[in-house]
């Protein structure tokens, strides 16, 4: 205590009150001072008292006069400026240096001693050094106030930054080179640098976000102790924080253990901030890490709370809880939200949240809740939400609770979980069982499963349509029975079935299965077999649908097309189908024959190749002309089979039409009328031979009129010459006479040489007038020589027939042959009458007719209608042939005319009419 009063005197300078001007002997007699100086007037060191030499270690003796200025840190130069008189009864803080560069803090005053003045000084050192540590002190607790307040008061986002402002701060406060706050990782395990400070001057010896791993733990337990922040400051020496670099750590512990750490990096505390302890430090690091530790759980916290209210707000989910003593429930915000309840109301009665719930399911409800509350059973309902509006969907909720005991507290509690998804699916999904059920059980096809096992299947399911179609049940069709009520002869297709399902894992086929009754069905069986994720069979799902009466009806349809085919096949008539640009698409094998080839080389082929160009032409535009409504048209028509004959078919063709009304196809039927026609032609021809028999008579005298003029002119041209009378004129006049007439004979000779031939196979475009000018120039002489007069009229304008030339000719002279015999024998008895011949011509735009008429006075009536019969003849045996009218009618048909024949006033008149073809 003596002592604690004298050092607070020295520190106040109350230490024996400086005397103004008193003589003083320096040693020993100040004893109140520790040392002295004897200083001269103008402030010269003349001596120095022994122990403060000692002090300052100085020589002993022999030292210059120096200033004493010279023996002070540069900080006292103010203190003694000026002369010592000057500093009389003032105190002096004077800091000595010392040669080992520490400073000798001292306080002391002037007195005079005669001359000379004396200084006599107090060591106030450890006074010096208490005020030092406590203001560091204070201004560490500054720091640690300020950083707190500012890691505190920072938006949460900004926090990392804000810790490494404030590292750079407590760096710079304490010349800190490197400076790192080290938190835990995230995950629990290990540390890591949350922020760092490193000073340009300094390697990096941190970085953020580095991880420390756990070295650090190790540390935890002992080394806060072990750090003595003393002299000398021990050093941590940590590689995987530090390095090879010097350093000390500070930890923040917090319930019993270390939840941050402040590195320091080439850093020795106990040097560089001699002032600060252990508390001071640990409280620095405290106010850093301790607001960052406790705002990172604030704001886990706060995520947690997120999650959970997201999670609930996705699942439709929340928390509820009973409210001990109130009737009263308590709901999680979102949870309200579902429910529809206002904003501020998550507590509501009890009675009120029940009356939420639908009155089919309220009572299990509350039931469940008071069994739950009085008794702690654990509670699991599925309830419906209330519906307004019945149109809406129902909102299903799941309410789970239970009771949770923690020490005497008892709550209630649980959660809602919207599954109104689930529900609806589960309901939607036995609607659609139902549904199937039902249609399975209404289907016509019996419907069944069969269990894979070991390479066997087995029925294990038949729809209920097995009994009434077949009679049998599931048991009598299991173990293996059903193959017996396979047909015999259907076994082989059963057993391929089963292969063939096993191993393609789908099948269809037909066969027969007899029923309880003994009759056999024709079944379509269709089956595929499920597997596992793993490939192996699990089962079979199948039908069978009763095909027998569409299986016997395509049997009959094909029995009679059958039939049918062979019909066609076995016909003598040609059968054939082709397409209207004339391919064929089908021949039977008459047709082939007919084309020498067989019948599968007929599709394809080209009918207008054995056509000439011409009947191409017309046979085509007779296809032309079919429609849906007259879809059969018939004619003759003629091939020309290379190397072979002209072939004359009679041809009926059928037109086949699509629904648009085109024609797709063409089916045809012929016959071979080549022989018919053969002789046919061989009738006309002969029938001609007879004509031109019959013209004999007639041709006769057509040639022997020539010949009489030749005659004539020969003798008198020879008796001229006997006469010697040879006249030039005369003689050029009689042989260009006989000359006309060799030309005339020449001309009957050549005309009856070309209409006594066959006619041409063809049939051509001529004139009919053509054919008129021909029956005239042969005939016309022979009549006047008979007295018979022709009257013919002057034709119209020409046109066109189809047909041959000498054929209408023919026809015509048999017309007027046999007009001229029936006038003949009119005149034999009546000798006055004078007989005619009319031929006139007629037309219109179609048709042209060519009318021969007599007057002869007709034909009997009652055999007009046999006068076109073959052999018919009123004349007697060896004159008439009865041919002539029977081969015009046929001729004139052949070019699509008509021959006709009527009585007029005074005789027969025949009417042949012919189309006329405009090109
Ligand atoms: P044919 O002249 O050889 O008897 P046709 O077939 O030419 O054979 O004539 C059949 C019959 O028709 C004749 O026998 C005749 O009785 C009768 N007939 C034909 N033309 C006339 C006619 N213009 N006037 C009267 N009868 C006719």
């Amino acid at each position: 205590m003596p002592l604690k009063n004298e050092i607070l005197n020295r520190w106040l300078g109350r230490a024996d009150a400086p005397p103004e001007r008193e003589t003083v002997v320096i040693e020993p007699t100040q004893a109140s001072a520790d040392w002295h100086m004897q200083l001269d007037e103008e402030g010269r060191v003349t001596s120095i008292s022994k122990s403060l030499r000692g002090a300052l270690a100085l020589a002993a003796a022999g030292m210059p006069a120096q200033r004493l200025l010279a023996y002070l840190m540069p900080s006292s130069a103010l203190v003694v400026e000026g002369v010592p008189r000057e500093w009389l009864g003032h105190m002096l803080d004077l800091d000595f240096k010392r040669p080992n560069g520490n400073v000798l803090h001292t306080r002391g005053w002037v007195q005079a001693q005669g001359s000379s003045w004396l200084l006599q000084l107090l060591d106030i050192g450890d006074l010096m050094e208490e005020a030092n540590v406590a203001q560091s002190r204070q201004q560490c607790l500054r720091l640690a106030g300020h950083m707190a307040e500012k890691v505190r008061g920072c938006h949460v986002e900004r926090l990392q930054s804000v810790t490494a402002d404030q590292l750079e701060e407590l760096a710079q406060s304490y010349r800190v080179p490197c400076l790192a706050l080290v938190l835990p990782e995230p995950g629990g395990v290990g540390w890591r640098v949350y922020a760092h400070y490193n000073a340009h001057t300094a390697p990096q010896l941190w970085q953020d976000s580095q991880r420390l791993g756990t070295d650090l733990d190790s540390l935890s337990g002992t080394v806060t102790h072990q750090i003595d922040f003393g002299v000398p400051t021990p050093l941590v020496h940590l590689q995987s924080a530090f390095g090879n670099a010097q350093g000390f750590l500070l930890p923040h512990h917090k319930e019993g253990s270390v939840k941050a750490w402040l590195l320091f990096g080439f850093y020795d505390a106990a040097q560089q901030v001699p002032d600060l302890g252990e508390r001071e430090w640990m409280n620095l690091c405290s106010a850093l890490a301790g607001p960052i530790l406790y705002r990172h759980a604030d704001q886990a916290h706060r995520h947690q709370l997120e999650r959970l209210a997201v999670l609930q707000d996705l699942l439709g989910t929340g928390w509820w809880e009973l409210l001990p003593d109130s009737e009263e429930v308590q709901l999680a915000p979102q949870l309200a939200r579902t429910l529809g309840l206002p904003e501020t109301s998550d507590v509501l009665p009890l009675e009120e949240w029940l009356q939420l719930i639908h009155p089919a399911d309220r009572h299990e409800l509350e039931s469940r809740l008071s069994l739950l509350r009085d008794q702690g059973a654990p509670m699991l309902s599925c309830v419906r939400l209330r519906q307004d509006d019945p149109g809406e969907a129902s909102v299903w909720l799941r309410i789970q609770g239970q009771v949770l005991v923690s020490g005497q507290a008892r709550r209630v509690l649980g959660f809602m979980l919207d599954v109104s998804d689930i529900k609806n699916q589960e309901t939607q999904a036995a609607a659609a069982h139902a549904r199937l059920d039902n249609l399975i059980a209404s289907s016509p096809a019996v419907i069944y499963v069969l269990e894979y096992d070991r390479g066997a299947l087995e029925p294990t399911f038949f729809s209920a349509s097995l009994a009434p179609l077949l009679g049998w049940t599931l048991a009598e069709c299991s173990d293996g029975q059903l193959t017996q009520y396979i047909h015999p002869e259907d076994r082989d297709i059963w057993f391929q079935r089963t292969r063939q399902l096993l191993r393609e894992g789908v099948v269809s086929c037909r066969y027969r299965l007899r029923d309880k009754k003994g009759e056999y069905h024709w079944l379509l069986d269709e089956a595929r077999l499920l597997r596992d994720d793993l490939g192996m069979p699990v089962e079979a799902v199948g039908l069978w649908l009763d095909v027998t009466e569409a299986t016997q009806a395509t049997e009959r349809v094909r029995e009679s097309e059958e039939r049918y085919r062979i019909l066609v096949e076995d016909s003598p008539a040609m059968i054939c189908r082709y397409t209207p640009d004339l391919r064929l698409n089908f021949g039977n094998r008459p047709l082939a024959d007919y084309l020498e080839c067989t019948p599968a080389e007929l599709p394809g082929i080209d009918l207008g190749e054995w056509f000439s160009a011409e009947q191409k032409e017309a046979f085509l535009r007779r296809i032309d002309e079919l429609t849906p409504e007259s879809p059969t048209t018939t004619a003759e028509i003629c091939l020309e089979l290379p190397g072979r004959e002209h072939a004359w078919w009679i041809w009926a063709d059928r037109g086949v039409f699509d629904d648009a009304g085109k024609l797709i196809e063409i089916q045809a039927v012929g016959r071979d009328n080549t022989e018919i026609r053969r002789t046919r032609m061989q009738l006309n021809q002969s029938a001609k031979m007879a004509t031109l028999g019959e013209m004999a008579t007639g041709l006769a005298h057509e040639i022997n009129q020539p010949l009489n003029v030749m005659r004539m002119a020969v003798v008198n041209v020879l008796k001229r010459l006997s006469n010697g009378d040879v006249e030039v004129d005369y003689l050029t006049d009689k042989l260009n006479r006989i000359d006309t007439q060799v030309q005339r004979a020449a001309r009957v000779v050549n005309h009856m040489r070309v209409f006594g031939r066959r006619s041409e196979i063809e049939q051509q475009l001529f004139d009919p007038i053509d054919a008129v000018d021909g029956t005239l120039n042969m005939l016309s002489e022979g009549m006047k020589g008979k007295g018979v007069e022709l009257k013919i009229d002057e034709p119209g304008a020409r046109v066109q027939v189809r047909g041959h030339v000498d054929q209408l000719e023919q026809v015509l002279i048999n017309l007027m042959v046999n007009a001229r015999d029936a006038l003949l024998s009119k005149r034999e008895k009546n000798h006055d009458f004078e007989p005619w011949i009319a031929l006139h011509v007629e037309q219109d735009e179609q048709t042209i007719w060519l009318v021969v008429g007599d007057n002869g006075g007709g034909i009997d009536p009652r055999l007009l209608e046999r006068i076109f019969e073959p052999f018919f003849t009123t004349k007697p045996v060896g004159v008439g042939t009865g041919l002539g009218l029977s081969v015009s009618y046929g001729i004139v048909e052949q070019m699509g005319g008509r021959l006709s024949v009527s009585n007029s006033s005074e005789g027969a008149c025949f009417r042949i009419a012919l189309p006329i073809v405009r090109e």
